[in-house]
């Protein structure tokens, strides 16, 4: 609870009758489910406090100033164009134990700093959009959808060992990744790293022909060609094998070196 730094309401505060109420600057939502509801009317909360909470509706936090929420049960914050879930909120730790699904626009334009979401598995267009990750490490993810973590201007490490479908556009513009970690990646659309001109290193089974950009980017990996030289091949399995790559990366940065 201290480590979220939201101001939890005494439990005598909570009022038994009363639901969606504010405490302070808290907003408390008692059940696990509020179909249709929208809390644009109620713009004058920072903190959220919804213990039981399964689902965040489309727009249902839309452009309100939420600075840190708890919500421990939620499993999925839906949305679609322009009315993600938690789009345009302050929110900057996301610690969501359970949640599995962000569907489109969910976090989209969020001051997201930190993502702890272990059980994350599929995020919807622009989901993570225009965020302040900079490093994103998820075990469980398996879909990225089209830009899913696009302009996230401040990524530099990206780390997710599940990951089997990146759409199209999934981290274009982020100009400052250097590192992706996708061991197990099976499909890849059109222009994933288009603008990442600081993309070095890329762990893939896959071949550079199976990647592809547009005419005017020129700068990433797939444009320049170096992907098959920041390419590793299958997962990492033990601390030799470790080694072994770490040694490889080096020699490729190297050799990357030599040809600027
Ligand atoms: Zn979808
Ligand atoms: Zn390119």
């Amino acid at each position: 609870y201290k480590q979220l730094k939201i101001q939890i309401p005494k439990q005598d505060q909570i009022d038994d009758n009363q639901d969606c109420h504010l405490v302070n600057k808290c907003l408390v939502l008692k059940h696990q489910l509020y179909p249709n509801y929208s809390q644009k009317e109620h713009q004058n909360f920072k903190h959220l406090f919804a213990e039981r909470l399964l689902q965040v509706d489309e727009g249902m936090f839309t452009n309100v100033p939420i600075e840190t929420i708890f919500c421990p049960s939620l499993v999925r914050v839906c949305g679609r164009e322009y009315r993600g879930g938690f789009e345009g909120t302050t929110i900057e730790n996301v610690n969501l134990p359970n949640l599995t699904t962000v569907e489109h626009y969910g976090f989209w334009r969020c001051s997201v700093k930190q993502l702890f979401a272990p059980k994350l598995q599929h995020i919807g267009y622009f989901a993570f959009a225009n965020c302040s990750l900079v490093t994103v490490e998820l075990q469980q993810l398996k879909v990225v959808e089209n830009y899913g973590f696009s302009r996230c201007w401040k990524l530099k490490r990206a780390n997710l060992p599940s990951v089997v479908q990146m759409c199209a556009g999934a981290f274009c513009d982020c100009e400052r990744l250097e590192t992706l970690r996708v061991p197990k990646l099976q499909s890849v659309g059109n222009t994933v790293f288009n603008y990442c001109k600081r993309l070095r290193i890329v762990e893939t089974q896959l071949s550079q022909n199976e990647f592809s950009c547009c005419s005017w980017c020129k700068c990433c990996v797939v444009c320049k060609q170096q992907l098959h030289k920041a390419q590793l091949f299958g997962s990492i399995t033990n601390v030799k094998e470790l080694k072994d790559k770490q040694i490889k990366i080096r020699h490729l940065m190297l050799a990357l070196d030599k040809v600027h």
